[in-house]
């Protein structure tokens, strides 16, 4: 991974960055690749903008706070939340968006590296989102970029965007972190965005649970990372001991795309499926997240549960990715 470079420094060693009134915002020019990056401060001036964009696409939809400025949004994986809420992000900003999800169509087809690519839109575009099957992908592009690059997902390492617009949606629907039990369901060796939400977590006082067939544990590097952060963490192989306990039930799919052997797969695939009477002895202030796409450990009926905020956690997200954009590029 590339250390994290502040901003005032980042801009002394590109010369090249454009220059603007807009130097003394925190925020401007960075690299958004971990969420180690974050600490409590930098959340809370995050949510505070997430507010002020939702309100403000409340009361007038659209407006021009990114006028004039372009988004590349470079996508190497599917995404169907990712991609689409960076672009909606953007438009109600005022600003546009170079769309590439179909990278076979693009010279990537042809064979040009990643560093080539990025450095081929940051000619036309001010800011990169980008999703890629590479753990550190987002760094090696952020190393050669003179733009700021958003990950976007980088195979089984990180996806920060995620993690945060997950924080916010925890805080806004149950008012605080501090002193929750997250309990952790489903394909945690390969989930990405469980692998940046338990260390984003990492800088409260909560209490992990984490469930999941054996050989989808968390990864164990991530697991003494975590212990050394005095994180309390503990490992079940079923939802019933800890479910009365929750706060957060986060649910994630198995990553069926990361598994070398289908037979593996095809074991756990079906491993949990939440259904309305697996909340019967959960408390009733809790709620069920999931990052999405759902295949299936989410039975239908849930939806009608208000307990269920996955969908109310899409919306969050909108309004985390248009505060990012805005702080990238010095408008926040
Ligand atoms: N959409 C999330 C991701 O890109 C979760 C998932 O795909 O399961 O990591």
């Amino acid at each position: 991974m590339a250390t994290f470079i502040p901003p005032n420094e980042r801009r002394r060693q590109n010369p090249h960055l454009p220059l603007g009134d807009h130097r003394q915002a925190p925020f401007y020019g960075i690299d958004v690749l971990t969420v180690s990056q974050f600490n409590r401060e930098d959340l809370d001036y995050i949510f505070d903008i997430a507010k002020e964009m939702r309100a403000m696409v409340e009361r007038v939809g659209t407006f021009d706070l990114l006028k004039g400025k372009i988004l590349a949004n470079l996508f190497y994986e599917p995404s169907t939340r990712t991609s689409s809420s960076f672009l909606a992000a953007m438009e109600r900003l005022g600003g546009s968006v170079i769309p590439i999800s179909g990278v076979e169509y693009s010279s990537v087809a042809k064979g040009e590296s990643l560093p080539d690519t990025i450095r081929t839109l940051e000619c036309y575009a001010d800011v990169i989102v980008l999703r890629h099957p590479e753990v550190g992908s987002a760094a090696l592009a952020a190393k050669y970029a003179r733009k700021p690059i958003i990950n976007g997902g980088d195979g089984i390492g990180e996806h920060p965007t995620q993690a945060l617009l997950d924080l916010f949606t925890i805080k806004e629907e149950l008012g605080k972190v501090d002193g929750l039990t997250v309990t952790m369901l489903g394909d945690l060796k390969n989930g990405r965005t469980v692998h940046s939400l338990s260390r984003l977590l990492s800088l409260f006082d909560v209490r992990l649970n984490y469930v999941s067939p054996e050989i989808l544990r968390l990864p164990p590097d991530l697991v003494e990372e975590l212990s050394a952060k005095n994180v309390s963490q503990n490992v079940y192989t079923t939802l019933e001991p800890v479910i009365p306990e929750t706060d957060v039930l986060y649910v994630t799919r198995v990553q069926k795309e990361r598994f070398e052997n289908l037979d593996e797969y095809e074991k756990v695939k079906g491993a949990f499926v939440i259904t309305p009477k697996t909340l019967e002895k959960a408390k009733d202030a809790m709620i069920v997240m999931h990052p999405l796409p759902r295949v299936g450990e989410i039975s239908l009926e849930l939806d009608a549960d208000p307990r269920a905020a996955y969908f109310r956690q899409m919306e969050y997200g909108l309004y985390v990715r248009m505060a990012l954009l805005a702080m990238v590029l010095g408008k926040a």
